[in-house]
């Protein structure tokens, strides 16, 4: 729930510094002596404020994809970033082992276990959690030894 609240947080924040770019482009915008009444239809009739509103809609689609990519890197459990990207597989032998990167969250709730091929269409990434604290393991089989 958290993982998902956090998301749509995100979504909010970019979209609201998106809207407040296009709100001051639209409304800072010099209105061009020779077209007098033309101030709503700007955009096609206007070269630099139409290059200016496409170049926002390629910047609000890179936010929109930054925010997805980070959010995809995250811990479900405590939402910090994954760490230690491992690749595991073989581009060489994929009968055997597919190539695939594995993440882990830092404090040990979980696995994210990326495709790095994808043949039969895009595969979601796959999350993993770890039933106990794999660090208190960790310290456990120390202090045995
Ligand atoms: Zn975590």
């Amino acid at each position: 729930m958290k993982y998902w609240l956090y998301f749509i947080a995100k979504l909010l924040v970019g979209g609201g510094l998106m809207f407040a770019l296009q709100y001051g482009i639209l409304h800072l915008y010099p209105i061009p002596q020779q077209a007098p009444g033309m101030e709503e239809a700007l955009f096609l009739h206007d070269a630099p404020f139409t290059f200016l509103v496409l170049a926002l809609w390629h910047l609000d689609a890179a936010v929109l994809v930054l925010i997805v990519i980070d959010q995809r890197r995250r811990c479900r459990t405590c939402l910090h970033k994954l760490i230690m990207p491992v690749s595991t597989g073989s581009w060489g032998r994929i009968l055997l082992g597919r190539p695939r990167t594995e993440s882990i969250c830092p404090y040990g709730h979980g696995t994210l276990t990326i495709e790095d091929l994808q043949i039969t269409g895009r595969q979601l990434p796959d999350w993993h959690p770890h039933d106990g604290d794999i660090w208190k393991e960790l310290e456990s089989y120390q202090a045995r030894k």
